[in-house]
């Protein structure tokens, strides 16, 4: 099976992918993971991506085409993939078609989540990761044992660069502009999926799985 998640920032794409992963038992990539992986490292990618990733905006085609290339070859393609966060604009979408097609393979469904903007920007403004455990917790949703349990253990809730109120306006200005044609794209060739996320993590897995069988 192989699989694109795509969405707006703060969905669950992440989440999905984790989930789905186990699953079906096939890897998953997050483009965006590799980079903040890359700019915790200081590579040459994470000097280049950093900035853009801090104004929320897409890092250029090229580095993340790059990954994902790179990354499809090491795979076994037969057996599928989730690709979460890529590709965020048409032009990646040609793209990645180009790159499988060359390995004999496509893609077979476009998973696209979808949730009303106010509960996005809660979602995003109010993630934070706890820096002993890196369980990814929110203030606003989250028990507050989980949030207290990590502070009395000497943990940190590390807010991420781009979940700042600002930052995140933009990087929905970015996908409204440059992710959503991504949409209409995989719609024409029938591979688009529309699931709703506003229900909790495993409800929001179950109606993915239950649209995959359809
Ligand atoms: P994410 O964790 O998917 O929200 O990605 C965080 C940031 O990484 C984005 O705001 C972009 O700056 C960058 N990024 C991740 N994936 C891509 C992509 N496919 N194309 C361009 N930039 C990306």
């Amino acid at each position: 099976m192989r699989l694109i998640l795509l969405g707006p920032p703060g969905v669950g794409k992440g989440t999905q992918a984790k989930l789905l992963s186990n699953y079906f038992s096939i890897p998953t990539i997050s483009t965006g993971d590799v980079l903040r992986e890359a700019v915790k490292n200081q590579t040459s990618l994470g000097i280049q991506a950093k900035v853009k990733m801090d104004a929320g905006e897409l890092v250029s085609d090229e580095l993340v085409n790059h990954i994902v290339d790179e990354y499809i070859q090491t795979i076994d393609i037969a057996k599928g993939f989730i690709l979460d966060g890529y590709p965020r604009n048409v032009m990646q979408a040609e793209y990645l078609e180009k790159a499988l097609a060359n390995l004999g393979a496509e893609i077979n469904f476009v998973l696209d989540y979808q949730l009303d903007e106010g509960t996005l920007i809660k979602r995003l403004s109010g993630r934070r990761t706890c820096s002993n455990t890196n369980e990814i917790l929110n203030i606003y949703y989250s028990p507050k044992e989980k949030i207290e349990s990590c502070i009395k253990n000497g943990g940190e809730l590390i807010q991420r660069d781009d979940d700042h109120e600002e930052t995140i306006r933009n990087r929905l200005v970015v996908y409204r502009s440059e992710t959503l044609p991504v949409s209409n794209y995989y719609l024409s060739n029938g591979k688009l999926i529309a699931v709703f996320s506003e229900k909790d993590v495993h409800s929001v897995f179950e109606s993915t799985l239950k649209s995959l069988s359809r």
